[in-house]
């Protein structure tokens, strides 16, 4: 089956009591047994619902893996694959991540004893020096946020699988349309379905999906246990959402260029780091393991002042200053303030991300109207 029939049929079946075409919220906490352990698969809410079941299964399918489990945010998702480390173990991290992955990493993991090693992945094999027997796990973002690099995840998976360490692939910012991790080689894809997945800026909801059967009971039981589970609305706004993804990220993807280019020739405009530019140093390794370059972008003014940033930041009127991504609206972010504002600034600076970065998460409105308002914000 295409990806497009499968965001629309996947994991949903008419619900046996009525018929009813699209899964039931199945707002309950509990389920009566029959005589006691004698039930159909559901016991209690925490560990089993048919809404949150349902998404589970179609997650899986879109990800041509084999698992999906979902949890009440993408950073509880990230939290369950960090809780399969112990005190000593050592992770290899990229160090352009999402500023939410880097406080839980070292606000919360650091002190439990793991280590952490952020690494520049834009060459996967700059991570072999960090590579030892206490190494666990390699995560990666790609493309990053907000600076849009690009990471080799087949050439990253065969040194995880050569030293037999977990790798797990934060798929966000392309979404299952775009890029498909398992495929590469990848052991785990995250995804914050916050963002593209749900797609409409109405949930906050993560999930993860996996082929290993004994990854997938391991991380079952963090998800049971640990109990960050989303509620059975949340699963069925990301289940309804994922009706449309293919729909939506074929507009984000031919905004995002327009917007892209645009950008690029106007003459206030300084650098602007979006991946579907040619000369885009990861364009080679994007063009082989993605489908689209979708509708994330940053750039810096020529005027690369923050007073110059943040005039452009609240001019705007169409385009939203918030954080968060992926929905139908555009938004405009400021990175060093906002989404990013959890990593020190030195960590930030070597890393190119700037005070002076404006993020951009193009929509699905008419890209004439988006121009005009970037064009009188910018001046
Ligand atoms: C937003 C985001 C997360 C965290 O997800 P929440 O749903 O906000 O908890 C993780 N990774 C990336 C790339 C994100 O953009």
């Amino acid at each position: 089956m295409k990806l497009s029939t499968k965001l629309i049929h996947a994991g949903v079946e008419p619900d046996p009591s009525t018929g009813a075409i699209m899964t039931p919220i199945y707002q309950t906490s509990t389920y009566v047994q029959s005589a006691p352990g004698v039930h159909k698969g559901y016991e209690y809410a925490r560990s089993q619902n048919p809404t949150r079941a349902a998404l589970e299964a179609a997650l899986a399918q879109i990800e041509n893996g084999r698992h999906g489990l979902c949890f009440s945010s993408g950073v509880a998702a990230s939290d369950a694959v960090l809780r399969l480390l112990v005190p000593g173990d050592e992770v290899i991290a990229c160090n352009d991540l999402y500023g939410g992955t880097y406080r839980l990493f070292t606000k919360i993991f650091e002190k439990t004893g793991i280590r952490f090693h952020f690494v520049n992945m834009q060459e996967a094999e700059a991570i072999r020096p960090y590579i030892n027997a206490k190494t666990r796990l390699i995560w990666a973002e790609t493309p990053t946020n907000p600076l849009m690099n690009i990471v080799d995840i087949e050439a990253l998976a065969s040194i995880a699988k050569e030293k037999r360490i977990l790798l797990c692939v934060d798929n966000t910012f392309a979404s299952p349309y775009l890029q498909n991790p398992l495929d590469l080689g990848a052991d785990i894809v995250l995804h914050s379905a916050t963002k593209y997945l749900g797609g409409h800026s109405d949930v906050i909801h993560g999930c993860l999906v996996m082929n290993d059967d004994e990854l997938r009971e391991k991380l079952y039981f963090v998800q049971k246990s640990c109990g960050a589970v989303p509620g059975p609305q949340d699963c069925f706004l990301v289940l309804r959402g994922l009706k449309t993804l293919h729909v939506r990220m074929d507009r984000h993807c031919i905004n995002g260029e327009v917007i892209a280019h645009w950008l690029r020739s106007h003459p206030k405009v300084g650098k602007v780091y979006w991946c579907g530019f040619q000369d885009h140093p990861g364009y080679a390794i994007a063009r082989k393991q993605m489908r689209g370059f979708g509708g994330m972008m940053s750039f810096t003014l020529k005027d690369d002042s923050l007073e110059a940033a943040k005039k452009v930041l609240s001019s705007t009127r169409l385009l939203a200053l918030a954080e968060s991504l992926g929905g139908v609206e555009s938004l405009i972010n400021h990175p060093a303030s906002m989404t990013h504002a959890s990593i020190p600034r030195e960590e930030r600076l070597k890393n190119g991300l700037t005070d002076s970065l404006i993020r951009l998460s193009i929509g699905i409105e008419d890209v004439d109207d988006l121009k005009a308002d970037l064009s009188e914000a910018i001046g």
